[in-house]
């Protein structure tokens, strides 16, 4: 992909590197995810190239403690979003690629110092996003039989197995993540590597089926991230989540075009990149806080609720994970499914390039499935998202200590409908067939 991206054509839709990131591997990434659980953090190709750095040199410091949080990551997301709006990375197979190497290094960087995974953990947008999804997925890594960690005595899968002999040299590591397989609670922060699986001596751990969205709808102290309901940078990466969603697929349909050129008119701007800064803090940043402001104070007046505003911001704000990944599931399994078979005639041009004839002619007329039966499955995946934030709020709402909780089931199961309702009227809107050659 790199290669393609630097040395091959320069239209997206013939290329290997905006091909593939943009319309395969995003689908690809959210169905998984949907159907089965984070299977890409468990394949990463970044982890790779630091496993592969790590035979010849070892880390030696710690993540700096005020940056063990989501801070930093949530920012990140933010950025991932805004460059690919600003620099259109979808349509440009060069800056593709350069993101992909930036990825690598940075990979590289953070986990050639610092011990442990700490990029996956507290820097990587992508296995942030991965987290927030996978809560929703009906598998996760989990013990078996909680009496049996009971009564183990050498705790592997958190302290990595040792060798017998020494009991010094450790064979296979633990979990790097921090996570401790009996306390740990559902799937975020689990990258899915099984490093627990193997180190554990009694076969205890293995990847197990379960209800997707119970994690959200339940408080326990989890391993390794603690309370949902204490977490306000948890509480601002789903909001990235949920509102990036959102206003992702806001920036392919033409409102978008017709909003930054009046802010350009209005604020006399000819730069792209303040403009569409100004739409990133209406609807990343004033819209979330004024929306969620305003459901965590009438849950307080309206709904009888005794905590203050922040906390409940903060504990209702998983309510909107369901919703958030409907859009993303919607957004990019159109594209996905829109462009599935494009990878081909790609792969024949660029093999072909190479001057080997074995796949043949590019079969460009090659697209994907019918765009009426995709839109079909597009409302479905948004129908189910609300359905999933309509379950989690009644769950929170009836289990909060409150006076009125059917009235703060309604104020949240209202917010949910108003965001359902947007992404419903974005995905009514023509959209660009970015990165396939329907729109090339
Ligand atoms: S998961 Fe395995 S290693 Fe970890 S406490 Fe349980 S039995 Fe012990
Ligand atoms: S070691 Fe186990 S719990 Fe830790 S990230 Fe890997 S799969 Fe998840």
């Amino acid at each position: 992909m790199i290669l393609h991206g630097f040395f091959g054509p320069t239209l997206a839709p013939k290329n290997l590197a905006t091909t593939l990131s943009w319309v395969h591997f995003r689908g690809a990434l959210v169905l998984i995810l949907l159907c089965a659980g984070n299977f890409f953090c468990l394949s990463c190709p970044f982890i790779l190239v630091r496993e592969a750095a790590r035979r010849f040199f070892k880390p030696r410091r710690n993540w700096p403690r005020m940056l063990r949080n989501k801070w930093l990551s949530a920012g990140l997301f933010v950025t991932v979003l805004f460059v690919y709006e600003l620099f259109d990375l979808w349509s440009s197979p060069w800056w593709t690629a350069w993101l992909i190497i930036s990825y690598f290094a940075g990979a590289l960087l953070v986990d050639g110092v610092f011990k442990h995974a700490s990029f996956c953990k507290f820097v990587c947008p992508i296995g942030q996003f991965n987290f927030v999804a996978s809560t929703l997925s009906p598998l996760e890594v989990k013990v078996r039989d909680q009496d049996v960690c009971v009564s183990c005595r050498t705790k592997d899968c958190i302290r990595g197995r040792r060798e017998p002999a020494s009991g010094l040299v450790v064979i296979q590591r633990g979990c790097e993540l921090a996570l401790f397989q009996p306390r740990k609670v559902g799937n975020m922060d689990c990258t899915f590597c099984l490093d627990c699986v193997y180190a554990c001596p009694h076969d205890n751990v293995g990847i197990l089926t379960r209800v997707p969205a119970t994690e959200l709808m339940i408080d326990p102290m989890r391993s390794g991230v603690g309370y949902f309901s204490r977490r306000k940078d948890l509480a601002a990466l789903v909001f990235v989540f949920t509102f990036g969603a959102l206003l992702n697929a806001f920036g392919m349909v033409s409102p978008v075009f017709v909003l930054e050129g009046w802010l350009g008119r209005v604020l006399n701007l000819s730069h792209e990149a303040p403009v569409l800064g100004m739409i990133f803090v209406l609807l990343l940043i004033i819209e979330p806080i004024l929306l969620l402001g305003m459901a965590a104070w009438l849950t307080q007046v309206w709904g009888g609720a005794q905590r203050a505003v922040l906390p409940l911001v903060v504990r209702y704000s998983y309510t909107l994970v369901p919703l958030g990944f409907g859009v993303w599931l919607a957004h990019y399994s159109f594209h996905f499914l829109t462009g599935l078979y494009t990878f081909i005639p790609v792969t024949q041009s660029a093999v072909a390039s190479l001057g080997w004839a074995a796949l043949g002619e590019p079969y460009w007329r090659l697209t994907g499935l019918p765009q009426g039966a995709v839109q079909a499955m597009e409302f479905g995946f948004l129908g189910l998202g609300l359905v999933g934030s309509l379950l989690v709020s009644y769950r929170l709402a009836t289990e909060d200590s409150a006076r009125h909780p059917i009235r703060i089931f309604g104020v949240w199961a209202g917010l949910s409908v108003v965001l359902w309702l947007a992404a419903v009227w974005v995905m009514n809107q023509p959209m660009e067939m970015r990165g396939s050659i329907l729109g090339g």
